[in-house]
């Protein structure tokens, strides 16, 4: 079942009201990137809040990293990712565009309409390349091989090359590096510097927060499959033995965590991957798929991925990556469960569970995002009653500047009629409106609107921080 708000609606509403914008609108924008305006900003940062309460502070097994975007590219090959990071890509030979094979009728074009136009899907690796340091220069390249890279740098110059040696495969461009595709190799890469510096009991669960590119083949839907974005990924270290036990308690505590933020339990449901889709390091994989306007597609993933990304880091490093159990001493290297989540799939559900369109008396439509009140970018709006009443305007103000100071985020509107001014508080998903009218100046009171129930309620302004907390 797709929701019935479609996604304009949604991506008009993120940029109508400064959530979400194109990336570099003004240039004629960059495909598969997006920028956050300020209430983006807002809600993003709530969001992202409330995961690290969740699931790091208010636990003691927990503890975060923060590592670099740009890794060693050792990182890389131990992990697969230079190999096997790939989609299938398939380009059009009657309209030249590209699409990714899996995700369409390979027997007609989507674009021109042509058929049978697809020849064999070629992989397509999605990570990101960059140089490191001054420009490759010739010298530190010909150091690894003169004569093989000699001939090569004749034929292909301008490439970064790569050459097959005794069966490896070499990079000739010692200055390669990629912008990380996930976040999780950088907690695994960190696991000996914290068992060597914190050395937490088992089981212990790593956590990063940060930005991931992929140069997706196909960026579309919104936010929803991005070339730039945020992840929040977990590595829950383990005895190999109790994996399932935590696996089974993984998926509750997820559940929990997106009726939390608002995602109705009937809209998340829970694809178990199997065969081909399986990674090949994973042993069970649930996908949690939500209900989007586009479908039922991905919003974060649960898996099982043994020890081996510790076991690869041995191997390539030829580090010591054991844990050493503190009551029977005995060595071993901790199998993970990971729980994988993007802040883009996270906002773009949020919103969608949020959007409400509601006909009024009138005949007109009351657009509502009822956003749970942790997560609303905007707390309360406060405005006089009339903008050209000094006294109102002057008694609001005063009800303002204590608001923000307490609760942070608050607006001041005193923009058009007081009815649009709910409408516009509606639409970002403002708990509250606060009005200071002719009675606030005689009793010390005002009226406050639920965005909810658009009831209106007068309350002690000595009581409205406790009333609106
Ligand atoms: P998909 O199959 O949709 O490409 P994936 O299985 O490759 O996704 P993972 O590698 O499991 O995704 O990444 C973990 C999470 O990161 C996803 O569940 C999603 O929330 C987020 N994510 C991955 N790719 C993108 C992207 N291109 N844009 C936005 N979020 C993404």
């Amino acid at each position: 079942m797709s929701k019935e708000v479609s996604l304009e609606k949604i991506v008009s509403l993120a940029k109508r009201r400064g959530f979400i914008f194109p990336g570099s609108e003004v240039y004629g924008g960059l495909s598969g990137t997006w920028d956050y305006g300020p209430l983006g900003v807002l809600l993003k940062q709530k969001l992202i809040d409330l995961w690290k309460d969740y699931f790091v502070y208010q636990r003691s097994d927990m503890l975060m990293v923060d590592s670099a975007i740009l890794m060693n590219s050792k990182v890389w090959q131990a992990s697969g990712h230079t190999e096997t990071f790939t989609d299938p890509l398939v380009e059009c030979q009657n309209c030249h565009n590209r699409f990714r094979a899996d995700k369409i009728d390979l027997s007609t074009c989507p674009h021109c309409s042509k058929k049978n136009t697809f020849g064999v899907a070629k992989n397509f690796n999605l990570m990101f390349q960059t140089l490191i340091g001054p420009n490759s220069n010739e010298d530190q390249v010909l150091e690894i091989d003169k004569k093989a890279l000699l001939n090569l740098i004749n034929q292909q110059s301008g490439k970064v090359l790569k050459f097959k040696l005794n069966n490896f495969t070499v990079q000739a461009n010692s200055n390669l590096v990629y912008l990380r595709p996930e976040t999780a190799q950088g907690i695994f890469t960190n696991f000996k510097n914290i068992i060597d510096s914190i050395y937490p009991d088992l089981p212990f669960g790593l956590a990063q927060h940060g930005k991931a590119f992929r140069n997706e083949i196909s960026p579309r839907d919104f936010v929803f499959r991005s070339r730039e974005f945020e992840q929040l990924e977990i590595e829950y270290f383990i005895q190999a033995n109790d994996w399932q036990k935590y696996f089974d308690q993984w998926i509750n505590l997820i559940q929990d965590w997106y009726q939390l933020i608002g995602l109705k339990k009937e809209s998340i449901h829970l694809l178990e991957v199997s065969g081909d889709d399986l990674a090949h390091y994973s042993k069970r994989t649930i996908d949690f798929e939500y209900d989007f306007p586009i479908g039922r597609q991905e919003l974060s993933g649960l898996a099982y991925r043994t020890n081996f990304d510790l076991t690869n880091i041995a191997n390539f490093s030829n580090k010591n990556v054991d844990y050493r159990d503190k009551k029977t001493n005995e060595v071993f290297i901790p199998h993970v469960i990971e729980p994988s989540f993007g802040i883009e799939r996270m906002i773009m559900a949020v919103i969608t569970e949020a959007y409400t369109e509601e006909i009024m008396e009138d005949q007109s439509t009351r657009v509502v995002l009822k956003l749970s009140k942790q997560l609303a970018p905007i707390k309360v709006v406060v405005s006089p009653l009339l903008k050209n009443n000094q006294l109102l305007v002057d008694k609001a103000l005063d009800l303002f500047n204590s608001l923000k100071k307490a609760l942070k985020f608050v607006l001041y509107d005193d923009n058009g009629n007081i009815g649009k001014r709910y409408r516009r508080a509606d639409e970002i998903g403002t708990p509250y409106c606060v009005t200071v009218d002719f009675q606030s100046l005689e009793d010390q009171t005002v009226t406050v609107r639920d965005r909810d129930t658009t009831n209106q309620e007068r309350v002690d302004i000595n009581n409205l921080i406790a009333y609106l907390n």
